[in-house]
């Protein structure tokens, strides 16, 4: 790798230099009130990303996957049931997880390429009358294959239902819209290296009234992780054990970062350089693994490669030879797909860069792409596009 290319993996992601250095900051004393005065400003622009309207912001010093693990055990008791949809890597590791820490899961097996089945979840709950299923859980973009599923629509399709709702939102939040009052989401996670454009080291959850409520009788073992602790020690400014203040300094910043820009901006920026991207692919002649255009996410697009070629080389050989970073298939997609991700801190220029590697790559494996055309379909996107966002500012 060289530290002078940006990574184009879906998280951990590139780091913006002030962002670096909000990061590196002196030992504060955690329990003083200058230990409020950095995560005071990091709740309350986390909330604002979140789109939150009621309940708590808990950061805890782990990653997206603690937050899962902090989700499920604040909430749950042994043997609960939980409703998830299985169409990727991520979906099944919170499956997995689930299902070690003794819930009784019930998995609706989707293909992957396809998002969270709507029709299946409100059958499945629709036939629960006896409201069994404790929590629904739904990956909002499944990074493995570059899926995004309508969490509004679950939400809806869940009707009167008592479960709650658990959205791993790692690879989406802070690049896509995320509206967690308006989709009436539980529990919303997200990790700190993904679009928070920090490095990895904090899971950051929105955690609704219902979902606080339930950590009250929740019988799953949690110390480290357990709500409670942390909920008291906020209430006085404060930690229940050392907090990571460095990377707390660093979120305050990433998310006055995001609110500068403009959410609404942030989230035009990925639609834009993710269009580029899927552009690029259809010139050379390949497809996105997500099946269909509702589908595709902004973050991530796992592409799907020509008979006989094999993705992971592709990603070896530009980390070999060119020294950047694309994702490698997991899983069912393994050595099917390669992933190019694209999301925080990221411009149209950064991407060209992306791109143009792929196809040198692609080229000196000798797979049947003429050099330069992705990059030109993508150009000829970003110019217009490019065009289209300087006459709206006129
Ligand atoms: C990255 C990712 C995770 C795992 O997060 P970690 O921070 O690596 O623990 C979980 N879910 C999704 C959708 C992800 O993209």
């Amino acid at each position: 790798m060289s530290y002078q290319n940006p990574v184009f993996i879906p998280g951990p992601t590139n780091i913006p230099e002030s962002v670096r250095k909000a990061c590196d900051m002196p030992t504060i004393d955690h329990r003083s009130p200058a230990f409020a005065r950095v995560f005071k400003p990091a709740v309350a622009g986390v909330k604002k990303v979140l789109g939150m309207a009621e309940g708590e912001v808990i950061i805890l010093p782990s990653t997206g996957t603690g937050g899962w693990e902090a989700a499920i055990t604040n909430t749950l008791s042994p043997g609960d049931t939980v409703l998830a949809a299985r169409f990727g890597m991520f979906s099944h590791r919170w499956i997995d997880m689930c299902q070690r820490h003794g819930l009784n899961v019930h998995v609706i097996e989707t293909p992957w390429g396809k998002g969270a089945p709507l029709g299946d979840i409100a059958a499945a709950l629709k036939a629960d009358t006896g409201h069994r299923i404790k929590a629904v859980l739904a990956t909002h973009n499944e990074t493995a294959t570059g899926v995004k599923s309508d969490i509004g629509g679950i939400r809806a399709a869940m009707g009167d239902h008592s479960a709650l709702l658990f959205v791993d939102g790692v690879s989406s939040i802070g690049s896509m819209p995320f509206d967690m009052a308006g989709w009436g989401v539980d529990i919303a996670v997200a990790g700190s290296q993904k679009g928070f454009m920090l490095p990895a080291g904090l899971a950051i959850l929105g955690v609704s009234p219902k979902a606080i409520a339930a950590m009250e009788t929740a019988k799953l073992p949690r110390t480290f992780f357990d709500f409670r602790d942390m909920l008291k020690s906020y209430a006085t400014g404060g930690f229940p054990y050392t907090p990571p203040v460095g990377l707390i300094n660093g979120l305050a910043h990433a998310v006055q970062l995001l609110d500068d820009e403009g959410l609404e901006a942030v989230y035009a920026r990925h639609a834009r350089i993710a269009e580029g991207v899927r552009r690029a692919i259809a010139a050379w002649g390949m497809v996105p693994c997500a099946v269909s255009p509702d589908l595709y996410s902004d973050t991530v697009t796992a592409v799907v490669v020509p008979a006989g070629c094999n993705g992971t080389d592709l990603v070896q050989l530009a980390a070999s030879k060119y020294g950047v970073a694309f994702g490698v298939g997991l899983g069912e997609v393994a050595g099917k797909v390669f992933r190019i991700g694209h999301l925080g801190s990221l411009t149209d220029v950064m991407m060209l860069s992306g791109l143009a590697t792929a196809e040198m790559c692609m080229a000196d494996l000798g797979w049947p792409i003429t050099l330069g055309s992705g990059v030109a379909a993508a150009q000829e996107y970003y110019r217009n596009g490019a065009k289209e966002a300087a006459k709206a500012a006129a």
